[in-house]
């Protein structure tokens, strides 16, 4: 059965997305929220104009979703034997990355953690020793991600971030809220990161027309207060595949005061086979793109590879033969 996330904030019920879509199939919808649960923001909704256009796409499952393929991978980006413990990944020494939560606002169909199984939210226990765990970790920065880390409240977000300091100055807080739930930017919310700065804002932007006046207003909100916000894009087949599309999301976010900090090749995960293209496609992609945007709205084009070592440049891994360069 289709779960009614209505207590979760802003999300919408089954009956509200299949009045708005008509075309969704139920039963499609059901069985695909049996294996990844289909979570979308009323804002989100709001912004969809056909099922198989851009937001659409990424909100709702199609009919691929269900079939198995071969390139399925489980742990796509190698984070499992970088986990020393619940909730925190580290991969690099400097950086710590903890998982504040698995719920998000939106449930993007090709989230490369789409199979994370369990609870949604730490313990007190779990949290305290994943928090102590950071603060001797000797990082300078401590990245917020999960889920959203937007989906808790104020008071535990603020928490967190006060119990790391002094000794983790940096903050980066991994959000898609500004984007698919932009009134979760609030003045007490966007005060709060002021007064705790520094903290980085790096919101999930894929397609221009995700940008409305809402979501513009929640990004001026950030960056009027000072708070510097980056973006991060994920390459979809069939949302964001076009040089066209590429130049006119990120020449609007550099307006926005918004930097396009990296355009990430898609994770290869249980159900998301439908969004991925080559890597050759996507240098293809890249370069037209070099020849039309200025520098500053030119991305980073990454690939997070199964080894766990982090981000690489897409052009070295392939011309390393699709593997990590020796140094
Ligand atoms: S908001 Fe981020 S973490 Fe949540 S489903 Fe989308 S991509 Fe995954």
């Amino acid at each position: 059965m289709y779960h009614d996330h209505s207590d979760r904030g802003p999300t919408v019920g089954a009956r509200e997305i299949l009045d708005r879509l008509p075309a969704l199939s139920p039963d499609l919808l059901q069985q695909a929220d049996q294996r990844f649960a289909v979570r979308v923001s009323r804002s989100w909704l709001s912004r969809v104009r056909t099922l198989d256009g851009p937001l659409g796409r990424q909100a709702l499952p199609g009919p691929r979703e269900l079939l198995a393929d071969p390139g399925d991978r489980v742990d796509p980006v190698g984070e499992q034997a970088r986990s020393p413990l619940p909730w925190v990944v580290q991969k690099h020494d400097d950086r710590v990355l903890l998982l504040l939560t698995r719920r998000c606002h939106l449930n993007c169909r090709y989230c490369f953690r789409r199979d994370h199984r369990g609870p949604e939210d730490p313990t007190p226990a779990e949290l305290d020793a994943a928090l102590r765990f950071c603060v001797d970790s000797g990082a300078d920065e401590l990245i917020l991600s999960g889920g959203d880390p937007l989906a808790v409240s104020d008071r535990r977000l603020f928490d967190v971030i006060d119990a790391v300091r002094p000794q983790v100055p940096v903050v980066r807080i991994h959000t898609r809220a500004p984007i698919s739930a932009p009134d979760r930017v609030s003045p007490g919310l966007v005060k709060g990161l002021r007064a705790r700065a520094p903290v980085w804002v790096v919101v999930h932007c894929n397609h221009p027309d995700e940008l409305s006046a809402d979501v513009v207003a929640s990004l001026f909100r950030l960056v009027d207060a000072g708070v510097p916000v980056l973006n991060q894009a994920v390459l979809l087949a069939g949302v964001n595949d076009d040089v066209a599309v590429l130049a006119a999301l990120f020449t609007r976010l550099v307006r926005l005061r918004v930097f396009p900090y990296y355009l990430h090749h898609p994770d290869s995960v249980q159900g998301n086979a439908a969004f991925r293209l080559t890597p050759e496609r996507g240098l293809e992609l890249v370069s037209g793109l070099s020849a039309v945007v200025s520098g500053v709205a030119l991305p980073r084009y990454v690939i997070d590879p199964p080894d766990g070592l982090g981000k690489i440049d897409v052009a070295q891994w392939v011309r390393a033969g699709r593997r990590r360069p020796v140094p």
